[in-house]
């Protein structure tokens, strides 16, 4: 593939944007589309061939202890945990008017815990958020159950917990392992953090671990970003997921923080993308599309060989296209045609649900050639 990208062509093509990674891409919903128009959705698919298909299920749980500078997901950066069980009993709330309209028990075949930071949540509330679920929804034996990891937050008993609760798939936030690079974007997390538990769940039978990284830090360097592609090496995921870091301080108010001084110049940044390229080419890694590399091993791979990958808001899947729903705060679901996103500040969320209403409040229904198109 590195042939295929040349110098010239990453140059015409590196300029910060909002990631196209979807389609319809969520700027596309509209506000004058809400819950009564998402209503529709379930009930035809109810009333459909749909009813039997597996669901994928997506839980967006909004907390973090500390502020990433570089992010730009919709979270709360708060250190009191007590936030997280009164926003439990929103989510039941959410999800029980979801299977009012789906009816109980639908299958479910994917399962997945994004933030924010999903292991915000103590054992106890992740027990009791799982098994709200699971009595909610029939997720399936085998089902891939993935949840996003912030390895300053978990310890071994932690990931037997996870194990325990049917998780199998983890998803690491490592972005950088240079210490001067994580100083300036504010997460420290020395590599110990990281490969101790990377070892640990393989220790314990995790199907599959993921790690994300970023490239166009501040202060990253190819020098620096070299060593990180090392120790990545080292570390041998089953995925990985490299993500050009976009500067947009206007839009993203952490990155403020971030002195446009300290990001690496754009031949630079090219240049960490070549090596990356080339590193995870090298050990073996089948570039998936995108921005995913998976080890030939690991179940990705393979459907993309024949076809058969699908990429959702989530990401990419082996299985085929499922119904998404989305809960929480700032989720996105599709049901057929029709995509749905929710409030996206807490207190609109709460408020619609207060109110005994989905907290649906943007969503766009596709017209059956942009469908077919989006297929
Ligand atoms: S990058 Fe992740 S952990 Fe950091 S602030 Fe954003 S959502 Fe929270």
């Amino acid at each position: 593939m590195t042939d295929t990208l040349s110098p010239d062509l990453l140059r015409r093509f590196d300029v910060p944007g909002p990631r196209y990674t979807s389609y319809p891409t969520a700027d596309r919903f509209v506000e004058a589309f809400g819950a009564p128009d998402y209503a529709q959705a379930p009930a035809q698919r109810r009333e459909g061939a749909g009813i039997a298909s597996p669901l994928s299920l997506y839980v967006h749980i909004p907390f973090c202890e500390s502020l990433c500078y570089y992010c730009a997901c919709n979270k709360i950066v708060t250190k009191q945990h007590g936030k997280a069980a009164g926003y439990l009993r929103y989510l039941e709330r959410e999800v029980a008017l979801h299977v009012e309209a789906l009816g109980v028990g639908a299958p479910v075949s994917q399962l997945h815990l994004g933030g924010g930071t999903p292991t915000f949540l103590s054992d106890a509330e992740l027990r009791e958020l799982m098994a709200m679920l699971r009595r909610s929804f029939a997720i399936a034996p085998g089902a891939e159950c993935s949840i996003e990891i912030d390895p300053r937050t978990i310890d071994a008993g932690r990931l037997q917990v996870l194990a325990d609760l049917g998780f199998n798939r983890l998803s690491f936030g490592v972005q950088d392992f240079d210490p001067a690079v994580q100083k300036a974007v504010h997460r420290i997390q020395p590599a110990a953090q990281v490969f101790d538990p990377v070892a640990h769940a393989r220790g314990i039978g995790f199907d599959s671990i993921n790690i994300d990284l970023i490239y166009g830090l501040p202060r990253q360097t190819p020098e620096s970003f070299a060593r990180t592609l090392q120790q990545v090496a080292q570390l041998r995921p089953d995925r990985i997921a490299l993500y050009a870091y976009a500067h947009l301080p206007e839009r993203f108010k952490p990155q403020r923080r971030i002195l446009q001084a300290d990001l690496p110049a754009p031949p630079d940044k090219l240049g960490m993308l070549s090596q990356a390229l080339a590193s995870f080419l090298g050990a073996g890694y089948v570039y998936i599309g995108m921005d995913h590399f998976a080890l030939p091993e690991d179940s990705l791979p393979w459907p993309s060989a024949r076809g058969r990958l699908h990429r959702n808001f989530r990401g990419y899947s082996t299985q085929a296209d499922c119904d998404l729903i989305g809960t929480g705060v700032s989720a996105i679901g599709r049901i057929g045609a029709t995509y749905s996103q929710n409030a996206k500040t807490m207190e609109e969320y709460c408020d619609r649900l207060d109110r005994g209403r989905l907290p649906v409040v943007r969503g766009l229904a596709l017209s059956r050639d942009d469908w077919r198109g989006a297929r």
